[in-house]
């Protein structure tokens, strides 16, 4: 065994799909020495087909050349989008399950890896949706009855790739509740949704707002406000949908109730309509969970077109890449909240990394509504999150195991499971 101790080989790509509220989809490398790492990627079409042609190029390398490898897979990836893109969700996944096998094979956790902890535990925020329980969304974002739906609950399909047509519009009793049901459960900081039925516009492709929807959104906060908020911060996300000018409209308007962030205001990639909303209004701007790299966040950075940074670690690139990001993103004194929507094995990733950098602000929940997310992992205590906080484990790596009896029951069909 010493002198095995000198070589590790990867021997293995594996994949597998849960679907969850989203398609939480785990990579796994096998060693020569029977170590195995685990990762997990953003959905994204096509995702597991992007990871098995990714596989012979790990085939036979060292996982604890971590770095490198990244880069060998950003070149082999160069023709098909190098810059961005899905390539990056699978990416991300594998550079994970790397960090795993060093971890292991070093027999330290990941945040260790990363240069150590600031902290013990890490916040989470619950995201709260439009005040109602978000269902199952399939890889382009079609509303799907999943298996572990309650059968006796009739099912609303509300697809979220546009229109906002036909619904109930959400009403500032259902945020009421909603807040004061997660503050229940220890929270200290919660995210809801602005782009809801009842705040769209007259039109909805042309991302203006009328007074009645800016009026609705307010309305809608203001119970949560008046629920919550004296002792838990409110997020609000926007989606990319509306034009700067009312969203800073809606923005101002909301500045009483001293939000974390308003997220995503303006359509991304355009620095300056970013910039003109933070640059007008007195509420911390948010964006960052659809960048890629730290080339993605670079500009809006040094202009201060932001104030919180919210990177998706299962998409970004990586752990390394987050790394950068986060150290650029505390030069410019700005905090960094995970985006985050995966199962157990990418959200302790992310709490990993969260331990590990200063200007941490929180890491991201959406899976409330899932019975089955607890039970998904094994290796530390239960529930994971505990009011509203997760202690980092101990353990080598990721600290924690995936229990293939629950994932297998949970499995995307037509997808391998390991195989
Ligand atoms: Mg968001």
């Amino acid at each position: 065994m010493e002198g095995a101790r000198n070589q590790l080989k990867l021997t293995r790509l594996k994949t597998a799909v849960v679907e969850g509220n989203f398609d939480w989809t785990f990579v796994r490398l096998e060693t020569d020495e029977g170590l195995q790492g685990l990762g997990e990627c953003f959905f994204a079409p096509g995702l597991t087909s992007i990871l098995r042609s990714l596989e012979p190029l790990l085939i036979g390398e060292d996982p604890r050349d971590v770095h490198r490898l990244f880069r060998k897979l950003q070149l082999a990836t160069s023709g098909a989008g190098s810059i961005a893109g899905i390539i990056y969700n699978a990416i991300s996944g594998i550079e994970a399950a790397l960090w795993d096998l060093l971890g292991q094979w070093l027999e330290v956790p990941i945040y260790r890896l990363l240069g150590g902890k600031f902290r013990d535990r890490v916040r989470v925020y619950a995201d709260c949706h439009g005040g109602e329980a978000l269902e199952s969304l399939d890889e382009v974002l079609r509303s799907r009855r999943a298996s572990w739906e309650a059968k006796a609950a009739a099912h609303t399909a509300r697809d979220y790739y546009g229109e906002v047509t036909g619904e109930l519009p959400s009403s500032p009793e259902d945020y009421r509740r909603q807040a004061l049901k997660r503050r229940a459960e220890g929270y200290t900081a919660l995210k809801f949704d602005l782009d809801v039925p009842g705040t769209q516009g007259s039109d909805p492709h042309n991302r203006v707002l009328t007074n009645r929807s800016i009026d609705h959104m307010v309305s809608l906060i203001g119970a949560v406000y008046d629920a919550v908020g004296k002792d838990t911060d409110i997020a609000v996300d926007c989606h990319w949908r509306y034009n700067a000018a009312d969203v800073i409209k809606v923005a101002r308007e909301l500045e009483p109730f001293r939000l974390l962030w308003l997220e995503d205001p303006v359509p991304p990639s355009n620095t300056a309509a970013l910039k003109e909303v933070s640059s007008k209004v007195r509420v911390p701007i948010a964006t960052g969970e659809n960048l890629f790299l730290f080339e993605g966040f670079q500009e809006i950075i040094a202009e201060h077109a932001l104030s919180v940074v919210t990177p998706d670690l299962q998409k970004v690139g990586g752990l390394a890449v987050a790394h950068t990001i986060a150290q650029f993103a505390d030069v410019h004194t700005m905090p960094v909240a995970l985006h985050n929507i995966s199962s157990p094995v990418g959200t302790l990733a992310s709490a990993h990394f969260c331990a590990a950098i200063p200007n941490f602000l929180a890491l991201e929940f959406h899976a409330s509504d899932v019975p089955f997310w607890n039970d998904l992992i094994e290796g530390m205590p239960k529930p994971i999150i505990q009011n509203g906080f997760i202690s980092l484990p101990e353990k080598p790596g990721l600290g924690i195991t995936l229990n293939e009896d629950v994932a297998r029951r949970y499995a995307r069909k037509g997808e391998p499971f390991f195989a």
